[in-house]
């Protein structure tokens, strides 16, 4: 399987990592943008590992589903990408970040 990688990593030019504005575009400081899309449910390894954890499947009204969970819910694409809302730092990997998150909780 492929790695997934984050679809807003921060900006290479200004470092940013891009953030949402009020049209639903994701900008960084120097102004590169993109438009958020729908999520998808991503592959069956990747949603057993998701409920092992404990995030829920979420459908969106206008279409597409998240991940829902105590921790910033999780979009993946189906470009094989996956994005934080809220926006925050987290790995580029999505492996790698669920692990972080998992150890979060094993702390508790
Ligand atoms: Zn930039």
């Amino acid at each position: 399987m492929f790695e997934r990688r984050r679809q807003a990593p921060p900006c290479d030019v200004c470092k940013q990592v891009p953030t949402k504005s009020e049209s639903g575009r994701f900008t960084c400081g120097c102004g590169v943008s993109f438009v958020w899309v729908n999520g998808v449910k991503g592959n069956p390894e990747e949603r057993a590992r998701f409920r092992q954890i404990g995030y829920k499947w979420i459908s969106v009204q206008d279409g597409g589903y998240y991940a829902m969970s105590p921790y910033p819910w999780i979009y993946l694409f189906a470009d094989n990408t996956w994005e934080l809302d809220p926006h925050i730092e987290a790995p580029e990997l999505l492996t790698e970040y669920l692990d972080s998150v998992e150890a979060i909780i094993a702390m508790r």
